[in-house]
């Protein structure tokens, strides 16, 4: 397996987009596809190898990267390319997927023998080509390595482990944080604004504080993985009493306090167990639902 600087992308929405012209300026010699021909306009001009037919961009490289919508829409656009043009290929599929869809993607490649790569994409399309941008990838750590060039035109590039369903787990649980926290943003720009206050003036102040509290992560994470809650800085009968003031400002300001008394009632679960005592880490226990 070698890297030959050309390769197809199959799918030019706003992230496959980006992708091909990142690889484009690095000097690839990029095929792109696309199942409505409308956005492939222009692409020519700039320097893309734009194919009319899907069986064409495939055949074209030994590469081929997917960027499509979801499972069926991937599921869908390789199961109409014919088995004699994509067997043998290194496929690299950065589609949102859960660990089970891309499970089987995997199976499906090792059947044809495909080398697969399942990737992450950890940025928006603007942010594809900026050294602080990461992807993540799983599978096979030989193609990982044979393509490393193109990826690095991309971001910076993360191998997490050959399990196929190690990249899904956590860009879920990356998405499952980033939507917390713009909810949480959300939520104190509510407050602020139900206070006559512009939520601008809130992000000036929300952006620096919220950076400075997340580099608490590393120490959280070594609290949930060790297990020794009693460790953490904020008792949880402590933090309690804190929400309590949040749910009673939210309640003035006719704001739903809903976000603040369900972490309170997560709380008052653990205190009635007999953790009071311990830190606010240990609320990990109440998100674990097996039995
Ligand atoms: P998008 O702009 O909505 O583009 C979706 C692409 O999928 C289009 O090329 C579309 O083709 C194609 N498609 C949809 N259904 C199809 C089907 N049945 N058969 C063939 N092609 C089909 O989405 P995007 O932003 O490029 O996202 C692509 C992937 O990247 C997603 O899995 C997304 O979760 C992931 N991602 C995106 C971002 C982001 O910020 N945009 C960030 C991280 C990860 P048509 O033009 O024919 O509809």
């Amino acid at each position: 397996m070698r890297e030959t600087k050309a390769v197809t992308l199959l799918g030019m929405g706003a992230m496959g987009k980006a992708l091909a012209l990142a690889a484009i300026e690095k000097g690839w010699r990029t095929t792109v596809w696309n199942r409505s021909p409308e956005r492939l306009r222009g692409l020519t001009e700039r320097g893309a190898q734009v194919c009319g037919t899907l069986e064409e961009a495939v055949s074209s490289n030994d590469l081929v990267v997917i960027c499509l919508h979801n499972y069926a829409s991937v599921a869908e656009t390789v199961a109409s390319v014919s088995a004699n043009a994509i067997r043998g290929k290194q496929i690299v599929n950065l589609t949102t997927h859960t660990p089970d869809e891309a499970q089987a993607l995997h199976e499906w490649a090792l059947d044809l023998g495909i080398t697969y790569v399942q990737g992450a994409i950890l940025a928006t399309p603007a942010m594809i080509g900026k050294s602080d941008t990461n992807i993540i990838y799983c599978g096979s750590k030989q193609l990982f390595d044979a393509q490393i060039g193109l990826f690095e035109c991309w971001s910076t590039a993360i191998f997490a482990t050959e399990d196929p369903r190690s990249v899904p787990y956590l860009d879920l649980a990356l998405q499952s944080t980033m939507y917390s926290l713009f909810t949480g943003f959300l939520h104190g720009a509510a407050m602020v604004q139900a206070a006559g206050m512009k939520a601008a003036d809130f992000a000036n102040l929300a952006h620096p504080f919220m950076c400075a509290m997340s580099r608490s992560f590393h120490n959280r994470a070594m609290v949930v993985d060790t297990g020794e809650f009693s460790k953490s800085s904020k008792m949880l009968a402590f933090t309690g009493t804190i929400l309590d003031i949040i749910v009673d400002g939210c309640i003035a300001l006719n704001v739903d306090p809903q976000p603040m008394t369900e972490i309170r009632s997560r709380i008052d679960a653990q205190v009635e167990q007999g953790y009071g005592d311990e830190g606010f880490d240990r609320l990990i226990k109440t998100y674990q639902t097996r039995p």
